[in-house]
């Protein structure tokens, strides 16, 4: 283009010379036609305006020169005579310079406005390219590469570059780069902005740099090596977007340059485009990052809620952050009995994940280390360094050689280490490492590590929760099911739990408890405040439990309760002891009764022995012998108590053995009535009721004379106002059937089933005078048990009572 401008101009320029030469000649040729001076002048005077509109001022004077010598030749008299002595020569010199001179200074003028006008055309048409071309940019490399195509050839220099401020502001860093050797650019990717480069005193200032020469560099900016090819003029320009320099453009000139104030003012320009070209692209860039951390986010939260172990989910964080985030990737917990451990590790290069497992064994993290994990953990203060300082390392180096000889191996390079948290606590430690690749950490790679261990943290709590909710779920279904009466009661002693157990033992339904006042709805509730003392649930005993009547008369149940206090309210354990109470009553009365039977016969012989030891009363014989029988009875009585208490503790503990053999059932129902009406008061009658036959069974028959003679003996004490006692027997469908019928006091039906166990008296009080150790029907039960029979009572208070033993006859 420039080639065929010049040719045009060149073009021009011969026929301007043309009509310079020509056209006085062809105006000289008038003066074979005429010799009219005023026709001829008029002529000549139009050649030279054409030379001059055609070829410019000078052009116009050449042509005013050749029109003045034929002029003067052949139409200023003389005639045919060059004398240039006239005053019509020297007005007609004087009108043919003015005419050159006017027309060719229009001319020129006009020239001169129409290549200002070409010119601006020419930048305005580069200024609309580079917009054009930044427009269609929308990545920073876009619009580096559009901005440098477009700037440099623009500006017509040999190599360009772009550096932007970097985050802190101290350093300007080269984003790309035209037209210089990328291997000599390499040392040079970052600089300071405080050193005396042309490009750093641009951005420092804000004022646009321009050097015209190598020279001039050298002389402004000494500082400034040779770092690339040998460079002429050099442009430097900040880039300002809104008052804030971002960074900085260079253009680099093969050869020496004049910058006029165009040219700066247009270079001036297209920085100006090239930053809000950038700062665009910037945006842009900003946005589509922050689209790819939302969905890298997403996916995060997505992944980590995939699990619902605690463990497994920490371990899923460090395979998130790598490679996306950094080369390394760890996750640290702080264990219970306070020291460090590490659960993740993340590299893409399996050998070197394995090494980093290594490292973590042989170098653990101490809990009192003053940085990095220990240091998060403890404080839950994030750590951030943009770019590891070699001082830590170094540091690291001086205090064991080895472990900074395996950084040194890793080439640690930048390092963010930022807390997993859940609501109320620290759960761990995140560590990021960038190694291998080089780069630095930046706010939004900090940032984004952030918004990840909050996610993780959240995704770790929730596995807590559900780990502890499962926990529970447990415990509430043990508690469900558990055998004792389990209840939770508020503050506000309003009942919150209530487990099947409790609505067993309680007979009060779930519904009728849960929500309602304890004193409401718990029997015995008012007892239980007052005597049960709840223990903490943190204290080192256990709580002891309390016993507690709850009804009344034959309806009273104890209940075992202990409580156990929970900051919010108190859980209570009961349990229905009343068996277990009633046994200890019968024991303790066991107890009373027992030594009363002892002590009444043994009171008698002593009696008795110490008045036959009396020297000073003369007893005759059968007095002596009156006294002597009675000691018999009573110590025979008193072998009767004591082997009773001996057969129920063998019975107990099953070391008591059967003697069976063939045994006539009447003839032993006779003995013990016969026995039984030599001691029996006399009030008492008997009576033997049988079928005819004899009834032979197969039994221990001291065993079975022990069992009739405790019911006939019986029979006879609890008929304190006498009657008749019967007793019948019969054999029917291989059974022998015994009953021992009396007319006496009676059995409450409540009471048929008690009077068999351990202990048992109805009347331990001795309302009646009637002693006994309860033992009686115990014993009388199990032997005819063991003897495979059965015993029960048919009886009501006052109508007298029948005890019937079955035995098998065969
Ligand atoms: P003991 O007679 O030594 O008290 P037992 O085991 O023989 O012990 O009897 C238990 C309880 O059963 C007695 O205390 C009494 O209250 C009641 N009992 C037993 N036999 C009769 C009976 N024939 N009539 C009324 N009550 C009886």
């Amino acid at each position: 283009m420039l080639n065929v401008r010049r040719h045009a101009l060149a073009e021009r320029n011969y026929a301007a010379l043309l009509v310079t030469v020509l056209g006085p000649a062809v105006v000289t040729l008038l003066a074979f036609v005429t010799d009219n001076a005023v026709i001829a002048a008029l002529l000549y005077v139009l050649a030279i305006a054409a030379a001059s509109s055609s070829g410019g001022m000078w052009y116009g004077i050449a042509a005013a020169a050749l029109s003045l010598v034929p002029f003067d030749y052949f139409f200023i008299s003389p005639e045919n005579e060059f004398g240039f002595s006239t005053v019509e020569d020297a007005i007609a010199a004087i009108v043919f310079l003015a005419a050159a001179l006017t027309v060719g200074g229009l001319f020129d003028r006009e020239r001169r406005a129409q290549r200002a006008a070409e010119a601006a055309a020419a930048t305005a048409r580069r200024l609309q390219q580079s917009a054009e071309a930044l427009s269609s940019a929308m990545t920073p490399a876009e619009v580096l590469d559009a901005v440098l195509t477009q700037s440099v050839a623009a500006a017509e220099a040999r190599a360009g570059l772009i550096a932007l401020l970097t985050e802190d502001g101290r350093n300007l860093e080269i984003l790309a780069q035209r037209g210089y050797s990328e291997q000599r650019l390499g040392d040079w990717q970052r600089f300071p902005l405080d050193i005396d480069y042309p490009l750093s005193y641009a951005v420092r200032t804000g004022e646009a740099v321009f050097i015209g020469s190598a020279e001039e560099r050298i002389e402004r900016f000494p500082a400034l090596p040779e770092i690339t090819e040998p460079t002429h003029a050099l442009v430097c320009l900040p880039l300002v977007v809104e008052g804030r320099t971002i960074g900085g453009l260079t253009f680099s000139f093969g050869s020496d340059q004049v910058f006029d104030d165009d040219r700066r003012a247009m270079k001036i320009t297209l920085a100006r485009q090239a930053a809000q070209a950038l700062e665009r692209a910037r945006l842009y860039g900003a946005l589509s990052q922050a689209e790819q951390r939302m969905s890298f986010l997403a996916e995060a939260s997505r992944t980590l809620a995939t699990s619902l172990d605690f463990e497994e989910t920490l371990q899923a964080i460090p395979k998130l952050a790598v490679p996306r985030i950094a080369d390394w990737s760890g996750v640290d917990v702080l264990d219970e009995d306070g020291t460090i451990r590490r659960v993740a590790v993340a590299h893409s290069d399996p050998k070197k994940l394995q090494r980093g497992w290594e490292i973590s064994r042989r170098f653990p993290t101490r809990a009192d280390e003053t940085r990095g994990v220990a240091h998060v953990l403890r404080t839950g203060e994030a750590e951030f360094f943009p770019e590891f300082p070699s001082e830590l390392l170094e540091q690291a180096k001086a205090r064991d050689p080895e472990m900074g000889a395996i950084l040194e191996e890793l080439g640690m390079h930048a390092l963010i280490c930022v807390p997993i948290r859940s609501r109320d606590r620290i759960l761990g430690a995140l560590t990021l490492v960038r190694a291998e690749t080089g780069r630095p950490f930046t706010k939004a790679d900090f940032d984004l590590s952030t918004a990840l261990a909050d996610r993780a943290g959240a995704a770790a709590e929730n596995a807590l929760l559900f780990r502890e909710a499962e926990r529970r779920g447990e415990a509430a279904r043990a508690l469900a099911y558990v055998g004792d009466g389990v209840f939770f009661v508020d503050r506000q002693s309003v009942v919150r739990y209530w487990n099947h157990a409790a609505r067993l033992i309680t007979g009060v339904p779930l519904e009728d408890a849960v929500g309602h006042l304890a004193i409401d709805v718990v029997p015995g509730w008012a007892l239980i405040e007052e005597h049960v003392m709840p223990v903490a649930a943190t204290a080192s005993e256990l709580a002891r439990a309390t016993a507690i009547p709850v009804g009344a008369g034959k309806e009273e149940r104890w209940l075992s309760v202990v409580a156990v206090e929970l900051g919010d309210g108190t859980v209570f354990a009961m349990r229905d002891v009343t068996e277990e109470h009633a046994l200890e009553q019968a024991r303790s009365d066991f107890v009373a009764t027992a030594s009363h039977e002892l002590r009444t016969p043994l009171a008698a012989v002593y009696g008795a022995v110490k008045t036959l030891r009396r020297d000073d009363l003369e007893l005759d014989g059968s007095i002596a012998n009156t006294f002597l029988e009675m000691i018999e009875s009573e110590t025979e009585r008193l072998t009767a108590i004591v082997n009773q208490i001996l057969l129920a503790g063998q019975l107990e503990s099953g070391r008591v053995s059967l003697v069976e053999r063939e045994c006539d059932l009447r003839a032993l129902v006779d003995g013990v009535v016969s026995a039984a009406r030599m001691t029996a008061p006399e009030s008492v009658d008997f009576e033997v009721e049988a079928a005819n036959g004899a009834v032979t069974l197969h039994c221990d028959e001291d065993k079975l004379r022990q069992v009739l003679v405790n019911l006939v003996e019986n029979a006879v004490k609890y008929s304190p106002d006498g009657g008749t006692v019967t007793v019948g027997l019969r054999a029917e469908k291989g059974r022998a059937r015994i009953e021992v019928r009396d007319r006496g006091l009676g059995i409450p039906e409540t009471d048929h089933a008690r009077v068999f166990e351990k202990f048992t008296r109805l009347d331990p009080g001795l309302s009646r005078g009637v002693g006994g150790t309860g033992l009686g029907l115990y014993i009388a039960r199990e032997l005819v048990e063991r003897m495979g029979g059965e015993i029960e009572v048919d009886s009501a208070p006052g109508d007298g009572s029948t005890f019937v033993v079955e035995l098998p006859t065969s």
